[in-house]
């Protein structure tokens, strides 16, 4: 499928063009002739998929066919923080800049005249809006915003939005709005929470599902909660009572990868790590050494694990918990290639509960907590909920479809 075929607008395909975008994503292919049809939606995929693009590509081809009505604003784009209104509105202000479409950035963390230059613009109307729901909200409250006649109202990354609280300043911005309008939800997932809201504001929705890869069954799934002091000690564990002649350790950050190798090989074990920091020579001899089997324990990111071809891997083990589901299947995946079995363990500390909880929830499979061994002493209470919020500041993983150069 290419874009063309989609049937967007001439203008539209050369800000794909110039944005380097060759064919559509799964959630693009299946979104933007729904949008096009004029037909509410609700598009649940993973971080990264290109939702953005799913959403943008079919309004700006609308708004390339058929002028705003001066003074009006056709589309209003909420996002639950600026930097994720941010990169909406860098997508928009490339794929868009041939359709000549007017937007207007309503976000705070500029000086006061931010402010009335946003006020300006939501009196006199502009093709698109992109906010944040707080600062909207504070536009709204004073009366001026000509949102009457809007066509389109784009919810992304509602999981996000409700999980930092906004759904009653959401409900309150859709008090302002016309309800003849299309509505567009996007997020990452689906919780309940988002089903519920869905159904509140969304007309008959079609709902697009892309699904992300489950693991290999044979894949032995495994967690010790652990505070990060105690991981050491547990990879020495583990390498004692299992036969393990390849083992990969992944770790978030490069940062870490070089601290765990560090503190491995401290402890006598033979573990080398594979960075990006590295020469590309010295990269591929110590890759040899371990598909040889020389080397036994390999540390890197995941970065590093998706251009490299290694697999039957013994075990994995996930030094801490990755950003997203998609970076854990491919984690574990790299064991129990071919007929045999692999084992993935998984260290969670106090701060990554949450996260793993919600990887459990996408690959739909609750991991086996395995208590720490005593030499080990206690770990952290098992209590995902608490854990929130905390230790989910990380960047969302971001991933580009281009190839690397
Ligand atoms: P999501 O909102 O699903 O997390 P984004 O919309 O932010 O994902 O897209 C992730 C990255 O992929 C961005 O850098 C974007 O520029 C890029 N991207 C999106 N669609 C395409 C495409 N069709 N071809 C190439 N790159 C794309
Ligand atoms: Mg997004």
């Amino acid at each position: 499928m290419t874009f063309k075929e989609l049937n967007l607008h001439e203008d539209v395909l050369q800000g794909l063009d110039a944005m380097g975008f060759e064919k559509p994503t799964p959630i693009q292919e299946q979104s933007i002739p729904i949008v096009l049809d004029n037909k509410d939606i609700i598009g649940i995929a993973q971080t990264g998929t290109g939702k953005t693009a799913a959403f943008l590509l079919p309004i700006l081809h609308k708004i390339s066919k058929q002028e705003t009505e001066p003074g009006a604003i056709n589309t209003l784009i909420i996002s639950p923080t600026r930097e994720l209104a941010v990169q909406i509105d860098q997508q928009l202000q490339g794929l868009g800049y041939f359709t000549g479409a007017t937007s207007i950035p309503i976000y705070g963390g500029g000086d006061g005249d931010d402010f009335s230059q946003q006020k300006r613009a939501l009196t006199e109307g502009a093709d698109i809006i992109v906010g944040t729901p707080g600062k909207l909200m504070s536009h709204l409250n004073l009366g001026y915003a000509k949102i009457d006649r809007l066509q389109h109202l784009i919810l992304d990354e509602a999981d996000r939005m409700l999980d930092m609280g906004f759904y009653d300043d959401i409900m309150k911005i859709i008090s302002h709005l016309p309800k003849e309008r299309q509505t567009l939800l996007f997020s990452a997932t689906m919780p309940p929470n988002i089903r519920k809201m869905a159904k509140e504001i969304l007309v008959d929705p079609e709902e697009i599902s892309i699904a992300i890869s489950k693991p290999a069954e044979k894949v032995v799934q495994a967690a010790f909660m652990a505070y990060d002091t105690q991981k050491v000690d547990l990879v020495k564990y583990l390498l004692r009572f299992n036969d393990v002649p390849s083992l990969i350790i992944f770790a978030s950050t490069k940062i870490k990868v070089k601290e765990v190798t560090k503190s491995l090989q401290a402890e006598g074990l033979n573990a080398k790590q594979i960075s990006s920091d590295l020469e590309q020579t010295e990269r591929e001899a110590i890759l040899n050494e371990f598909k040889s089997k020389k080397l036994p324990i390999l540390v890197a990111t995941d970065v590093i694990s998706r251009g490299i071809d290694i697999d039957n891997i013994d075990m994995v083990i996930n030094y801490d918990v990755p950003n997203d589901a998609e970076d854990y299947v491919h984690r574990i995946g790299r064991t129990a290639r071919a007929s045999a079995e692999g084992e993935a363990i998984t260290f969670v500390n106090e701060d990554d509960q949450h996260r793993f909880l919600k990887i459990e929830q996408l690959i739909e499979k609750e991991v086996r907590k395995v208590p720490l061994p005593t030499s080990i002493g206690e770990g952290p209470e098992y209590n995902p909920r608490r854990s929130r919020g905390r230790g989910n500041h990380r960047g969302r993983g971001k991933r580009n479809f281009k190839k690397r150069r």
